[in-house]
């Protein structure tokens, strides 16, 4: 959208996308919960090893299952890292959570797990595990936190798809191994459908209640099932369920996966191999050993905010799209006076310096390779 030659992103598309609309539109199921719905749901707890998977029409509507499942009250604590999407806290913010904001770590943005157990309190109930730019976050330390402190861990797994972490339980898809986790499917992230998520339900004691919260309230899906003979209003809930429309796009996209990935991880790693040790005003992702790359995002760490502002404006000039990234929510206008006022410097450098490079399925060899190249002629040029 930006106009330039080199775009951000441009959602990539199959081609079947248009049948499968065409095949739900003629079926007359327009609503939730049917054949594409479960297909996708189907496909993907089979793929990845998901206990239970409910699709929703955001990675934040599941997040906010997620809040409602483990029964968030006024005063609960959850603990996130503040470099995250707004959607991350205000899912649990919602139902009266107080957000514990932990550091990023050096090495990348996803939370410094050994910062975590200080934090907990008699009042903590979660910890959210964002993997950043789909790189797992140290999930071992993590869940061991989690069971000693009798903690819920909910993966905010919306950039994660097709992505895994090797732990002592062996190799183990990113959104399999926390009790919960949440998807997008936004149409910036690998796998599409415009608006679109999904709920992941891995600990069993929450398979009964996440249906009921995603339709209204309701025991509707057991009355589909015809375990009761009418189904009524039996607890709290919402409308999660994205229509089958939205189902059928996104069944194409998952038809696809092996080629959208690999197609992905090729540009990451000419970007990778083309970028690193390049120059020293920036770095380039740190994927640690226990965690795989899934080719969300390429982004550089740069040397500080000039340098960052210095290099868009270049690659501006040149007609390439680069964008920033987040800002930290401890800081943000909504937050700023709830947060309990500790720094969080690792999380505020990434604010300051994080730079995301153009990524999408279409994206040329000759494209990344100017991109490169203009990379190369900046330095000491700013
Ligand atoms: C994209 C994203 C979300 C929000 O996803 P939606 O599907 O747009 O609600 C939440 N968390 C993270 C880390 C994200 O990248």
């Amino acid at each position: 959208m930006s106009g330039l030659q080199i775009g951000f992103n441009k959602p990539y598309t199959s081609g079947k996308e248009f049948e499968y609309i065409a095949e739900a539109v003629s079926s007359k199921h327009l609503s939730g919960n049917g054949k594409f719905t479960k297909a996708c749901q189907e496909y993907l707890a089979k793929k990845y090893g998901f206990h239970k998977c409910l699709l929703t029409t955001s990675c934040t509507d599941a997040l906010e299952m997620a809040a409602i499942l483990i029964n968030i009250q006024p005063g609960d604590e959850v603990i996130m890292p503040s470099y995250t999407f707004v959607s991350t806290a205000n899912a649990f913010v919602l139902f009266g959570a107080k957000i514990v904001f932990v550091d990023s770590g050096e090495e990348n943005p996803n939370i410094d797990a050994g910062r975590l157990e200080q934090l907990i309190t008699k009042k903590t109930k979660a910890i959210v595990a964002v993997h950043y730019a789909g790189i797992a976050c140290d999930m071992d330390t993590i869940m061991d936190i989690a069971e000693r402190h009798n903690l819920f861990v909910i993966e905010d797994a919306a950039q994660a798809i097709d992505s895994f972490h090797t732990g002592k339980n062996g190799k183990k898809a990113l959104g399999s191994i926390g009790h919960l986790a949440a998807f997008s499917f936004h149409e910036t992230k690998n796998i599409i459908s415009g608006e679109g998520g999904m709920l992941v339900v891995n600990d069993t004691r929450f398979e009964k209640r996440s249906e009921i919260i995603w339709e209204k309230g309701t025991n509707r899906c057991s009355f589909y099932r015809n375990e009761v003979d009418k189904y009524g209003w039996v607890d709290i809930g919402s409308s999660f369920l994205p229509s089958e429309i939205t189902a059928a796009f996104l069944l194409a996209q998952l038809e696809a996966i092996e080629d959208i990935q690999a197609t992905r991880k090729k540009h990451w790693e000419r970007y990778y191999t083309g970028l690193n040790n390049l120059n020293d005003i920036f770095r380039v992702p740190y994927v640690p050993p226990y965690a795989t790359n899934n080719a969300h995002m390429f982004y550089l760490v740069c040397k500080d905010l000039n340098t960052r502002s210095g290099i868009i404006q270049k690659l501006r000039s040149a007609e390439i799209h680069t964008v920033f990234h987040y800002q930290s929510l401890h800081k943000s206008p909504y937050y700023l006076e709830k947060h309990d006022g500790r720094p969080l410097p690792w999380s505020d450098l990434y604010s300051d310096t994080v730079l995301r490079l153009p990524m999408f399925y279409e994206l040329m060899e000759t494209e990344i390779d100017r991109i490169i190249e203009n990379i190369g002629l900046i330095k000491n040029k700013l």
